[in-house]
């Protein structure tokens, strides 16, 4: 959901609880991209690496990305309550709450760090729980969440979208601290996020400090229309249904006709990152070339092209087959000027 807040589809895929892979897998769709075991476990390594007490390597990260003269910070990790990481999520949620409530009442030490700590976020009407690898540090009555990623930033350059999908992820998180402190000013949980990540080609951390306003904003809208899903549902034609029907053997018994026509009636917002998140990806990138969307060729394209809805539009722009309206003279301009450079490098080549 916070990887595509805009997507009519997912909402109401979720909201209904429904199984997008099973979905995926009686539609014979191939999964989405998936993290491998070694990324995995690098990342998992980098976070242990970053966390580990005893090298108190988190410290003077947060000095550096805060600017403060700190001395030192109690850790406590979360997900120590119980037995393990399995103990029952109600019970980590309600001891974060209390260490998180103690810290904003001065109850506890000025500087805390709380791991794992275990959050709840109103979805839909519905409080769902968020896990976050994520690190809430109190200091001087803010709060800051600090996320430890393991794409590295290189030359002070991290991947622009993988800092957007976790400040989105980040946002969801601010949102939830704000819920739980709700009473409380919203500024006491800082929009200003940070990432810790590997520098260069090493597995030294570096931490950087990020404005996650403009997430928190758009997903706040996001989370506002959800609140709102009858209206969403009123969308659907009576009767809409995604059971699959399995049989007395589990196997889906639903032709895919009709979970296709299902899926037809719920408004898409396909983006190539679906790719990295959602199982439905490769049906719907399919959808929305069938359906000649701008969109299916990522955001950056669709911001560029802004006013030109579908692909055709734009190629028949770029070769003259189409003359373009007043608005559209800038843009016109400049898929021209690509088209010029496309054509060039292809004779160059051949
Ligand atoms: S793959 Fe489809 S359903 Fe999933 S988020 Fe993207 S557009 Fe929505």
């Amino acid at each position: 959901m916070t990887a595509n807040p805009s997507c009519d589809r997912r909402a109401l895929l979720d909201a209904a609880g429904i199984d997008k892979d099973a979905i995926a897998a009686h539609l014979g769709l191939p999964r989405p991209l998936r993290k491998s075991q070694l990324a995995l476990d690098y990342g998992i390594a980098f976070e242990r690496q970053v966390t580990r007490q005893e090298e108190g390597a988190l410290v003077p990260l947060l000095r550096q990305a805060l600017g403060l003269a700190l001395p030192a910070a109690s850790y406590k990790d979360i997900n120590s309550v119980g037995s393990d990481s399995t103990s029952p999520m109600g019970l980590r949620h309600t001891h974060t709450s209390s260490l998180i409530l103690s810290a904003a009442r001065h109850q506890s030490e000025p500087y805390t760090l709380l791991d794992h700590p275990v959050l709840t976020l109103n979805v839909a009407g519905q409080q769902a729980y968020l896990e976050p690898d994520v690190i809430a540090f109190h200091h001087d009555d803010i709060f800051h969440i600090v996320e430890i990623k393991s794409f590295p930033v290189i030359h002070g350059q991290p991947d622009p979208v993988k800092v957007t999908a976790a400040l989105t992820q980040a946002a969801a998180y601010v949102l939830a601290m704000r819920e739980l402190l709700a009473g409380f000013p919203p500024d006491r949980v800082s929009d200003t996020v940070i990432l810790i990540n590997p520098r260069n080609f090493s597995r030294h951390p570096t931490a950087t400090r990020y404005n996650a306003a403009p997430q928190i904003r758009h997903l706040s809208r996001h989370l506002a229309r959800l609140r709102r899903m009858p209206d969403l549902l009123d969308t659907l034609p009576a009767g809409t249904t995604c059971d699959l029907v399995p049989g007395p053997d589990a196997v889906p018994t639903r032709p895919r006709d009709e979970v296709i026509a299902a899926l037809a009636t719920m408004q898409p917002h396909y983006v190539p990152t679906c790719r990295n998140h959602c199982d439905l990806a490769a049906y719907c990138r399919t959808e929305a070339r069938n359906r000649d969307s701008i969109g299916a060729l990522g955001p950056a394209v669709r911001d560029d092209l802004a006013g030109i809805d579908t692909i055709t539009a734009a190629l028949n722009l770029a070769d003259g087959h189409m003359r373009p309206t007043a608005d559209r003279t800038d843009v016109t301009h400049a898929l021209r000027h690509a088209q010029r450079i496309h054509d060039e490098l292809r004779n160059d080549n051949t």
